[in-house]
């Protein structure tokens, strides 16, 4: 048996390699960047109106010009003009280039246009006012969004914006949930009484979609054949393997000795921890392929998924992951020598979280888990948890 922390500790040095591919732009939400995307020319690429209205040379405007010809009228999408009389003005609209030898513009509201001329209304004209200057947000060759960063609506316009059809992100692993048991009957079943409904691998499966990842399921009976050939078949097909359940100490538990025996290696077996002991993990092929063996139990897996697999799958895909704390409210006392997650309610105030401790709950009780907002995790060497102390979090409730 190991503690939580060495098993953190393994699960971080053991991560699944990077591999790279192509995809294109419009096909890379959520997936993580793997290089940068850089300006292809200075941004804006030119001195960009920001406003409806004439532009002037503010160098007139502060000698007391109020009046102004009109030279031309130039619209967004026009190349660059050059005005012939600096003293005269041009209408010009919003993402217009501003012509040579204009610096300021000033917005409709603040003239009257008359006979081919505009008359300035107000006394408050900057020089300068209303332009973008060329290259004030990046110039071309400078980083705008850095490598690792998780593609969302954002980076996409900015991707879009510097003429990337296509991005190098990280490829995602091929990934399988395999339920076992055979007391287990699919959810759109009525279970005779001595069955249940096998919930367990679609919330592992929902986790797993939250990360961007596709996911397959498989289910496999009590029977040590099948197990013996499914086991075999699985590690042919896919890079992270997740069994549910058959990995504790019963007569039909069959998963740990059937992956040692398929060439899976061991990294540990057992932690020190409330709900979740029986969690076994290893690899194979040099660390190109990964096996989590989670315990059955539904608030055990939860716990063991949300704490270990969720966390080690994103820190594989590059994704950074930020620890959370929260007060106790009331005094928690726990005996035994492990690791306890708490189920706990969240009150959040002043930029600060409470945690209420939940009664009542042991780990096969999957309503409560609607209830709870997060576990606390209390070290295995405590036995009491005063009001007031502080304590790491798994919140798995993310409106929060
Ligand atoms: P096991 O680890 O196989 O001994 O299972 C421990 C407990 O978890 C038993 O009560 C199982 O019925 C239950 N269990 C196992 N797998 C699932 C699943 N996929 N969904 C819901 N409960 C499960
Ligand atoms: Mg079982």
């Amino acid at each position: 048996m190991i503690s939580v922390k060495e098993a953190e500790d393994i699960l971080g040095r053991s991560l699944l390699p990077i591999h790279l591919e192509t995809v294109p732009l419009d096909k890379s939400l959520g997936r993580v960047l793997a290089e940068e995307i850089v300006a292809d020319r200075d941004f804006p690429p030119y001195n960009r109106v920001t406003m409806d209205g004439i532009a002037i040379k503010g160098a007139y405007y502060e000698k007391g010009q109020a009046v102004y010809k009109i030279e031309k009228v130039v619209a967004a999408g026009e190349p660059r003009y050059a005005i012939k009389d600096e003293s005269s003005c041009v209408e010009i609209m919003t993402g217009a280039v501003l012509p040579d030898g204009l610096d300021t513009v000033i917005r409709y509201e603040d003239v009257t246009i008359e006979n081919g001329e505009a008359t300035i209304l107000v006394d408050n004209v900057k020089t300068g006012q209303n332009v973008h200057g060329k290259g004030t947000d990046r110039t071309k060759g400078e980083p705008i969004v850095p490598k690792g960063r998780v593609m969302g609506a954002a980076e996409i316009a900015i991707g879009a914006t510097v003429g990337k059809t296509h991005l190098k992100v990280h490829k995602l692993p091929s990934v399988v949930i395999v339920s076992t048991g055979d007391e287990l009957v699919p959810i759109d079943q009525t279970p005779e009484p001595h069955q249940i409904r096998a919930s367990n691998a679609l919330m592992l499966q929902a986790a797993v979609q939250s990360l961007g990842l596709p996911v397959a399921i498989r289910h496999l009976t009590d029977d040590h054949e099948a197990v013996i050939k499914g086991v075999r078949q699985l590690l042919n097909d896919f890079e992270i393997l997740v069994f549910i359940g058959g990995s504790s100490r019963g007569k039909y538990d069959y998963i740990p000795e059937t992956l040692e025996e398929n060439g899976v290696s061991r990294y540990f077996y057992k932690v020190k921890q409330r709900p979740g002991k029986p969690f076994w993990f290893g690899a194979r092929e040099a660390g190109n392929q990964f096996v989590f063996a989670l315990p059955g139990n539904p608030v055990s897996c939860f716990l063991c998924m949300e704490k270990y697999f969720k966390p080690w799958l994103k820190n594989s895909l590059g994704v950074v992951e930020h620890k959370e704390m929260a007060t106790l409210k009331e005094d928690i006392h726990f005996k035994p020598p492990l690791t306890y997650f708490a189920p706990v309610r969240l009150e959040y105030k002043g930029g600060q979280y409470t945690a209420i401790p939940m009664s009542g709950q042991g780990s096969g009780d999957l309503a409560n888990l609607a209830d709870a907002d997060a576990f606390m995790q209390l070290p295995e060497d405590q036995q009491t948890f005063p009001t007031g102390s502080t304590y790491p979090i798994i919140k798995y409730r993310h409106a929060l």
